[in-house]
């Protein structure tokens, strides 16, 4: 991977080799002149390294006359969130979201709390590559710190039609927490003790320093599951450093995959408050199947979280997501958020008496298999042209890359944006068909390279 890699909604790298202060501050300073000089919210996760940057960024904030708001350590929902209540005119987020410790980055917020998208993020970097004009001593901005944000997040949402606080309290749910040391820890323990519940705190000291893989997939998350098991919990949940990502954990310890996160969400919301679903074109069918029952739309869309909030404004939706474990609601913002979606899920619980376990069982079965192809002779573009004429019979969909949608499982065909690799994702009701979906289009693709 490279140790710099820029998208339209900001910038990734390691830090010290691609990603220095250097770069941080002139990014910073480019969105500070996109936002017009106006107010920014400066949030940031807990890596080792946020606190260096945020210097960084600030400092390039103030020299081209930006207003900067300091909410320091908080996820990127609570960012998010922050820069619409507090009406700025844009937020950076520090983090590299899951990426591994040495990583960090810079996430670009526009002022409707929605990261930027591919044409805004153009003008950020043009931008950048133009002359920066420094605010004079006399305009340079001021900083001050906000130290409500997180309390609004967790307002934003108990303070939602169809949550019952007083319902979930009953309960006294026994949750393991595990945040990976990472952001969520300044908020999810606070947040499930306001809904009564019985804490069990892993990894939750803010320190940056993961204590394992940060991404929340079920094969890092055994220790959560343990713990589930041995403290006699009713569930666990994980989040990934920054909190927009959540993973459940059931009360016999197994990590039910992040694809049920969305599920459950879209399940309880359906019911609540019937309306039109928004998710990415790779997330599972199961979450499609409960919208479908409930008869609610669903609207498919490129894989990407700008993607999906964007078509949940478009359309009206209710709720949207990834199957990542990004639930968006758009009752609180537009945004992935592991906040809403734990909120959701104890409130399904409670109204329904059921544990993960029991409600999961009830869920359509789907299996997800994953691949990818790395291209020798042949571009991106030409393996979906060809696919396209090889499968002309069948029902595709060029939302994004290439899709062949069957009756009961379907192939999707994505190039990758960042490196020279198609990925293969598949789906079928069992994990044999997935993977021999998955493996029938990988040598497809290897006899056209
Ligand atoms: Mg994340």
């Amino acid at each position: 991977m490279q140790n710099l890699m820029i998208s339209v909604s900001g910038v990734r790298g390691i830090v010290g080799q691609g990603l220095t202060p250097e770069v941080a501050l002139s990014f910073a300073q480019a969105f500070g002149l996109y936002c017009q000089r106006g107010k920014i919210v400066v949030g940031r996760d807990s890596r080792v390294t946020g606190e260096m940057l945020k210097h960084a960024v600030i400092a390039g904030l103030l020299a081209v006359g930006c207003d900067v708001v300091d909410i320091d350590i908080s996820p990127t929902p609570t960012t998010q969130l922050c820069v619409e209540n507090i009406q700025a005119a844009g937020g950076i987020m520090i983090t590299a979201s899951h990426n591994p410790i040495e990583w960090n980055g810079l996430k670009l917020i526009s002022s409707d709390g929605l990261f930027l998208d591919a044409e805004q993020g153009q003008q950020v970097l043009k931008i950048r590559e133009s002359n920066q004009n420094l605010a004079n001593w006399n305009k340079i901005g001021q900083l001050s710190e906000y130290q409500n944000a997180i309390e609004d997040h967790i307002t934003a949402i108990l303070t939602l039609d169809y949550i019952q606080p007083q319902l979930i309290k009953k309960y006294h749910f026994k949750v393991v927490v595990d945040c990976v040391c990472g952001a969520g820890t300044v908020v999810v323990p606070s947040l499930l003790q306001k809904l009564g519940c019985e804490t069990v705190l892993l990894n939750c000291k803010p320190t940056g320093l993961f204590p394992r893989n940060p991404e929340p997939l079920p094969e890092n998350l055994t220790q959560l599951s343990q713990a589930v098991l041995s403290e006699k919990a009713d569930l666990g949940f994980a989040v990934d450093p920054d909190g927009d990502r959540l993973a459940i954990v059931s009360e016999s310890g197994q990590p039910i995959g992040e694809e049920k996160t969305l599920a459950l969400a879209v399940k309880f919301m359906s019911s609540k408050k019937p309306g039109p679903v928004v998710m990415n074109a790779s997330t599972s069918l199961v979450t499609e199947s409960i919208a479908r029952e409930y008869g609610v739309p669903v609207v498919r869309t490129p894989v990407g979280e700008i993607h999906v909030a964007k078509k949940m404004r478009e359309i009206g939706a209710v709720i949207g997501g990834e199957g990542n474990g990004g639930v968006i609601l758009a009752d609180v913002h537009l945004g992935r958020d592991a906040l809403v979606g734990m909120t959701l899920i104890l409130q399904l619980l409670a109204e329904s008496g059921q544990s993960i376990d029991s409600i999961n069982a009830s869920l359509p079965k789907y299996e997800i298999t994953k691949g990818k192809v790395e291209l020798k002779n042949i571009s991106r573009s030409e393996v979906v042209e060809r696919l396209q004429q090889i499968y002309a019979n069948e029902d595709l969909d060029f939302t994004d890359g290439i899709k062949i949608n069957r009756k009961n499982s379907w192939i999707h065909v994505r190039p990758s944006n960042t490196e020279p690799i198609i990925r293969v994702i598949a789906e079928a009701p069992t994990l044999e068909e997935s993977q021999s979906l998955v493996n029938e289009m990988i040598k497809q693709i290897e006899a056209l390279d």
